[in-house]
């Protein structure tokens, strides 16, 4: 696990061992509120001892910001703290994510002590506040990468964990196409100075705005090129052929990774726009 210090008291750590998923942690004289923990508990521990023993300090909150278990999963290690998120997020885990678990155990050893556990503090429109030791983090929903997936910006700082909303390449096969565009356009209104994505590189200030765009733009080309799939009758397999390069992205980040990314939104893609057409 790498640990970055992004502000005076705001940490990101970030997985060596999973697409470089990341987690995040708001320091306050009152008590840190962690955003999302890593995926394997070996790294979750990391962080909370991190923060408990060498810091001193004690984690009051625990922010989910989507039910995906690289995020979710080491929730049950903080039987201490508040666990929020939205309420969507609440019904996901309590259905697709206990059944996510037992694959990952009957696979995986280390994950044998996981277990879910769900928001107790949940909002189901708007914004949500949490005010702690001078700071505020205010939480956003932003229906995109996934349908109960929150944002949440540290607002002294301006500093906005973006979860998978950001990523080296945005994804929105287990979510909505025209809620992640809105995310993101909302993102740049919004003008933050950092951006932590929920998988790889903190997008520093000055790069913000060109990054986001660069995001916006990958989105309107794969609509252009699925749309023109379409049009032309073409199966849903003939968007196989359209590359990542060919929508402004590379495929190196991620180990590669962003390739199959790439691929699965094109197929939802194609889903979502023949699915509206038929109707
Ligand atoms: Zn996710």
């Amino acid at each position: 696990m790498l640990r970055e210090r992004i502000a005076d008291d705001i940490y990101v750590f970030t997985s060596r061992r999973y697409a470089q998923v990341t987690a995040g942690a708001v320091l306050t004289k009152e008590g840190v509120v962690l955003i999302d923990t890593l995926f394997y508990p070996e790294e979750t521990q990391a962080i909370k001892d991190f923060i408990e023993k060498r810091l001193g300090l004690t984690i009051c909150y625990v922010i989910i910001t989507h039910y995906h278990a690289d995020h979710s999963t080491g929730a049950w290690m903080f039987p201490g703290a508040r666990i929020v998120g939205h309420a969507r997020c609440r019904d996901l885990l309590n259905t697709s994510g206990r059944k996510g678990l037992e694959q990952m155990k009957a696979q995986m050893p280390e994950f044998q002590s996981s277990r879910i556990v769900l928001p107790d503090m949940v909002f189901h429109e708007g914004t949500l506040n949490i005010h702690i030791g001078g700071k505020t983090l205010r939480l956003y929903h932003f229906p995109g990468h996934s349908l109960d997936m929150v944002g949440v910006m540290v607002v002294n700082d301006r500093i906005f964990f973006a979860s998978d909303n950001s990523m080296p390449v945005p994804t929105f096969f287990d979510g909505n196409y025209d809620g992640l565009v809105k995310a993101v356009r909302t993102m740049i209104e919004m003008d933050p100075t950092n951006v932590v994505q929920g998988h790889g590189e903190v997008i520093l200030r000055g790069e913000v705005e060109t990054i986001l765009q660069d995001d916006l733009n990958y989105l309107l080309k794969i609509k252009e090129k699925v749309e023109q799939v379409i049009a032309r009758g073409e199966p849903r397999e003939a968007v196989e052929n359209i590359t990542i390069e060919s929508c402004g992205k590379s495929r190196i980040p991620l180990h590669g990774l962003v390739a199959d990314l790439h691929l699965a939104n094109l197929r939802h893609l194609y889903d979502e726009l023949k699915n509206g057409a038929d109707q």
